[in-house]
């Protein structure tokens, strides 16, 4: 096992609660429960303010109401965790090649294989420079951790929270997980905490107390051998990062749909461009080019020509995602594209993008089918192997807790509830005051769903990223 503290656990505080109240001002200091919100639903996350009710992840949503009856309800909108996530993801990347992502908001770094930190020291000093890099470019907290192992790694981001910064000293693992109970270590769950504790054991000193044999008697050999390994801190697994990366894509969403088709071919090169930049920045080539396009009904076509060899030429990336967009209609207008290169080659690094969206891609249709709620928008994949049409269900009518809109006299805001035939929306955007509620008819033609606005406003020369007002 390394003696240095170099390998550093991340991990978002209260992610979705946090990225909901940055997004919305009247929430912010309020209790925030965001999950499904169907019959069966669960909380995803809350925030702190409502743990203090006792509501917790995974509780039924039933449950959450009953304790904290006051608390906003609100659906998960992964497009912008994703978008927060690739953030945060790209951070950590810079740090080091050999990061680990466990969820959205949460992976291990190997600094030292980064070169970016050696010793106790230079690891403190990397952990907080990490801690204001998030902050200053998501708006949102994260806790970090740094130990010898990734185990103690994670204690320690969990000691840490929220918004804090533990560092566990190589030397003192085991005497700092002595009194804690057994099911701190990976790889105990409540059975096998159960079985521990009718054998007397409570604790990790007991557990090391008990001696190996002991524990190989209780829990089977490999079970035994483990975890008497991790009760005295000896954990040798090594961060690796992912491999199964499937695409490298972009996309960008439009504030006012675009009609002018000269306009819809100078995005898509601009994405081709950018979706080039990005597969160069991981060492990478591919295959199959893809293109996306969300119409103006919600409809999203994905396009893809596969090419005799992997490329990672803009020249080559521009011409076929220009071929495939010829054959694409677009004349009532787009609200977004997007360009992928899928069937990687030769890569040397993960593609955290493709990673997170594919998470969450599973988790908001494990939502959709807990809540019988048609997909939220920011649900379906970048990139498909095959040529496909889907026609996603129609969700203009479908106001949705939490989720963005626009209206055309009052501007942006969030779906605060709705029924009886009414919605009613607050006006209110991440860096204005908390803003004004207004009730509408669910169908006033001035009312349409909109795209989050980014927590943090993009510095000057990203600002193309969104098409102007016209
Ligand atoms: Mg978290």
């Amino acid at each position: 096992m390394r003696t240095a503290p170099t390998i550093l656990h991340l991990d978002m505080d209260a992610f979705f609660a946090s990225a909901e109240q940055a997004s919305k001002p009247s929430l912010r200091g309020k209790a925030v429960v965001v999950g499904g919100l169907g019959p069966r639903g669960v909380v995803s996350t809350c925030s702190y303010e409502a743990r203090v009710f006792g509501v917790h992840s995974a509780m039924p949503m039933a449950q959450a109401r009953r304790l904290a009856p006051n608390a906003a309800y609100l659906v998960p909108r992964f497009g912008l965790y994703r978008q927060i996530s690739e953030q945060v993801m790209g951070l950590l990347r810079e740090l080091s090649p050999l990061v680990e992502p466990l969820s959205l908001d949460e992976a291990f770094v190997d600094l030292e294989a980064g070169g970016t930190a050696w010793d106790e020291a230079s690891a403190l000093l990397a952990g907080k420079r990490l801690r204001d890099d998030i902050r200053a470019v998501t708006g949102l907290t994260g806790s970090v951790g740094l130990a010898a192992c990734k185990m103690l790694a994670k204690i320690a981001s969990e000691q840490a929270k929220p918004d804090g910064l533990v560092l566990i000293e190589p030397g003192t693992e085991r005497a700092l997980l002595a009194p804690m109970p057994v099911r701190i270590l990976p790889g105990v769950g409540p059975a096998t905490g159960d079985h521990l504790r009718r054998g007397g054991i409570n604790t990790v000193g007991e557990i090391a107390e008990a001696g190996e044999d002991e524990l190989v008697r209780l829990l089977g050999k490999a079970h035994g051998l483990a975890l008497y390994a991790m009760a005295l801190a000896h954990d040798e697994r090594p961060v690796v990062a992912e491999r199964d990366t499937k695409s490298v894509s972009v996309e960008d969403t439009y504030d006012v749909d675009i009609h002018d088709r000269v306009r819809v071919r100078m995005e898509v090169q601009r994405l081709a461009d950018r979706c080039v930049q990005r597969l160069r920045g991981a060492q990478l080539s591919g295959r199959t080019i893809v293109l996306k396009v969300r119409r103006y009904d919600f409809s999203t076509l994905t396009r893809s020509e596969t090419l005799r060899g992997p490329t990672d030429d803009p020249a080559v990336v521009r011409e076929a995602a220009a071929r495939l967009l010829e054959a694409v209609d677009t004349t009532g207008g787009v609200r977004l594209l997007g360009v992928g290169v899928t069937g990687l080659a030769d890569y040397t690094q993960e593609d955290l993008f493709a990673q997170a969206q594919a998470q969450a891609q599973a988790e908001a249709e494990a939502q959709a089918a807990a809540d019988g709620e048609p997909e939220g928008l920011g649900a379906e994949p970048v990139a498909a192997e095959e040529a496909v049409e889907e026609p996603e269900p129609v969700v203009e009518r479908q106001w949705r807790a939490g989720h963005d809109v626009r209206h055309v006299e009052f501007g942006h805001g969030w779906v605060q509830g709705s029924g009886l035939g009414r919605v009613t929306v607050r006006f209110e955007t991440p860096d204005s005051a908390p803003g004004r509620v207004k009730t509408f008819r669910v169908d006033d033609p001035g009312l349409e769903g909109a795209e989050p606005l980014p927590l943090v406003a993009p510095p000057v020369g990203e600002g193309l990223r969104r098409s102007p007002r016209p």
